[in-house]
């Protein structure tokens, strides 16, 4: 019996989002795009290869042809999920080396997760079955520094930044008597909190999630543990 979340997607606009239209008469079909991974492993080594390409700077730039784009025009199979941050350094596609219709991507500042970015990580794992869910923190993001400037002052947040340091102060609390880098010590704990709170969710049930950390002077991802 389907859930309850799935059936209100399925009567939505969100569940015609996934339904692919039909071909149009008389246009040549492009050849689809069909080395997409199946598996969280798989999808995970595609993502960490593609890594390593951008880091040496030896991209691919894959999936950005007019062919692959005319496939993609009939319906998405993307791989993996990205939950990332806003942050103009770390944008997914590049990152990874993947192109057009390979990655679901939510990005908010410091990768903070809300009802908005729950519904489209699930609209990701149920409708399209994506089988990876990645939450990717990176060095320096400026919404843990300003999270770490808000626990060690007090000070207030204005406008609609507090939510943001409202989700993160609690893993700048845990860390604030780590020794060494507090701000590294806390993207790494929010970045862990992010994930397991995506786990701990039935309606991600069906999918891995891993959480990892961009460093910006690499260019490497690395899983966190
Ligand atoms: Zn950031």
């Amino acid at each position: 019996m389907a859930s309850p979340r799935r059936t209100f997607l399925a009567a939505t606009a969100v569940g015609a989002l996934a339904a692919a239209p039909p071909p149009t008469a008389g246009v040549p079909r492009p050849r689809p795009v069909t080395d997409r991974p199946v598996t969280a492993r798989a999808a995970l080594d595609r993502l960490l290869a593609g890594n390593r390409r951008f880091a040496s700077g030896r991209p691919r730039h894959p999936h950005e042809s007019a062919g692959v784009r005319r496939t993609l025009a009939a319906g998405q199979h993307p791989f993996a999920v990205v939950v990332g941050c806003v942050d103009s350094r770390v944008p997914p596609e590049l990152v990874f080396d993947q192109g057009l219709g390979d990655l679901l991507c939510t990005r908010t500042a410091g990768e903070v997760l809300d009802e908005a970015v729950l519904g489209s990580i699930q609209y990701g794992v149920e409708e399209l079955r994506i089988p990876l869910v990645l939450v990717l923190g990176h060095e320096r993001c400026g919404a843990i520094a300003a999270t770490l400037g808000h626990v060690r002052s007090g000070a207030h947040v204005p406008g609609h930044l507090e939510l943001l340091v409202a989700e993160i102060a609690p893993a700048a609390r845990r860390t604030r008597a780590v020794p060494g880098d507090w701000a590294e010590h806390a993207m790494r704990a929010h970045a862990a909190w992010v994930r397991d709170a995506i786990r701990a969710d039935p309606a991600f049930a069906p999918a891995q999630v891993d959480a990892a950390r961009f460093d910006l002077d690499t260019g490497l991802v690395s899983l966190l543990p």
